[in-house]
């Protein structure tokens, strides 16, 4: 599931929730109505970050990993701020930068 289809589902479960506490209102259940307005809240809630995440998602830099050597060893910098990291912490972002990473050809992610 990408993060659009659960930013879609949330938004579904908290309608069907919402719908849902309307019926029970109508019915005068306090009872139902208070259970599903609570469940419907925290969709729309899980909605709201969700749609956050995105946001910081799509506005993050991209960069590339740039393979370099020293005396000892072999490690990968980010091109977008100079952070170093052995090949085991090489990830499809940086975690210093937060830059999301191109492919590259000599550093399969
Ligand atoms: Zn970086």
């Amino acid at each position: 599931m990408t993060l659009d289809e659960t930013i879609k589902r949330t938004e579904e479960l908290a309608e069907l929730n919402e719908n849902q506490a309307r019926v029970y209102k109508e019915q005068g259940d306090t009872m139902g109505y208070l259970s599903y307005e609570e469940c419907a809240k925290e969709h729309r809630r899980l909605a709201e970050w969700l749609i956050e995440l995105k946001a910081y998602k799509d506005a993050r830099p991209t960069s590339r990993w740039s393979r370099q050597t020293d005396t000892y060893h072999d490690y990968y910098e980010c091109e977008n701020c100079g952070i170093g990291v052995g090949l085991d912490d090489v990830r499809n972002y940086c975690p210093d930068c937060g830059a999301k990473m191109e492919e590259d050809a000599e550093c399969r992610l």
